[in-house]
């Protein structure tokens, strides 16, 4: 029988999951597949009482079912339930269903392989205040960051998600608004500073600016479509350490898979599956 993954979304716009899903599915020899599910909201929990059956390995889960989804399963792990958001499904051998989240480990790999070193000690500056943001200083500061400062155009939305995670580890969380000094002040000091806005994907130019950063900073931009973002490239130009969320992608997918199958190691066959997709500057944001 094909055990099947099903992603759950509207719209779905991108097959980066699916092609590396359905690679590390064929290299480690599974009668599996990926589907995209672009279903309405109505057919949501059909697709999660389907993913009950002996024939699902779990689910995928995209925006705007995150919630929802988290509310029909058995069980939501612990960070997935700090950071609010299930974004994978595993069925497990008795047919419960449960929640996980994988965009905070995701984000800790690709951006430790960034900086060449721990997040431990780092003081990080996250420009953005979206879902994406809240996986990123949940990740940032379990993992040991000293000083976090969000910075975002709705400086609200930023001091929620400080509520949220003051507590979590030993970091100091203050909150910014994107315009003004006290950005400029963050910006002089990290060691890291992030991209988790959506600016260089959907608008252009770069969410914050390079030249402010300390010598030795690394920048991380979430954003992977177009591959060399205005930010990485302006990052680069001036010699620091930059790069996409790419490496963020295949790690996230790398670790939901494992929790599928129990095959890990499936991060190269992934790279090497997504490369020409991320490369294609065609491929849709
Ligand atoms: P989201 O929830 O829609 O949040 C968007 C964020 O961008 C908000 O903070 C918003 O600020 C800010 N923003 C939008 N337009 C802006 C502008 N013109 N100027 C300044 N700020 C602006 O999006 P998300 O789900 O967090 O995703 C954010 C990015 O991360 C996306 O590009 C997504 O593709 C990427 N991502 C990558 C990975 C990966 O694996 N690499 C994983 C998840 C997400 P306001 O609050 O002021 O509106």
């Amino acid at each position: 029988m094909t055990r099947r993954v099903a992603l759950l979304g509207k719209p779905l716009r991108r097959r980066h999951s699916v092609v590396m899903h359905n690679a590390a599915f064929a290299a480690a020899g599974i009668d599996g597949e990926y589907v995209l599910a672009e279903i309405d909201e109505s057919a949501v929990p059909g697709a999660v009482a389907i993913a009950r059956q002996p024939g699902s390995l779990g689910l995928g889960v995209t925006a705007p079912y995150k919630a929802l989804v988290a509310s029909l399963v058995d069980e939501v792990e612990g960070d997935a339930r700090a950071i609010g958001a299930v974004n994978n499904v595993v069925r497990t051998g008795d047919a419960r269903l449960i929640g996980f989240n994988t965009d905070a480990p995701g984000f800790r790999v690709g951006v430790e392989l960034a900086m060449g070193g721990s997040l431990s000690g780092a003081d990080v500056v996250v420009v953005g205040a979206g879902g994406a943001a809240r996986a990123v200083v949940f990740a940032a500061l379990s993992a040991g960051a000293r000083r976090l400062t969000i910075a975002n155009r709705t400086v609200e939305s930023a001091e929620a998600i400080a509520q949220r995670f003051r507590g979590v580890g030993s970091g100091v969380v203050t909150t910014v608004p994107l315009d003004g000094d006290e950005v400029v002040d963050a910006l002089c000091s990290a060691d890291l500073a992030v991209n988790a806005t959506t600016v260089g994907m959907t608008d252009p130019g770069a969410a914050f600016d390079i030249e402010l950063l300390p010598s030795g900073a690394t920048v991380f931009d979430l954003v992977y479509v177009p591959a060399e973002t205005p930010l990485v490239a302006a990052a680069r130009a001036r010699g620091l350490r930059a790069a996409n969320g790419s490496e963020m992608l295949i790690a996230q997918a790398a670790i939901a898979f494992e929790r599928w199958t129990g095959e890990g190691g499936m991060a190269d066959v992934m790279r090497a599956a997504v490369a020409p997709l991320l490369a294609d500057p065609t491929a849709r944001a």
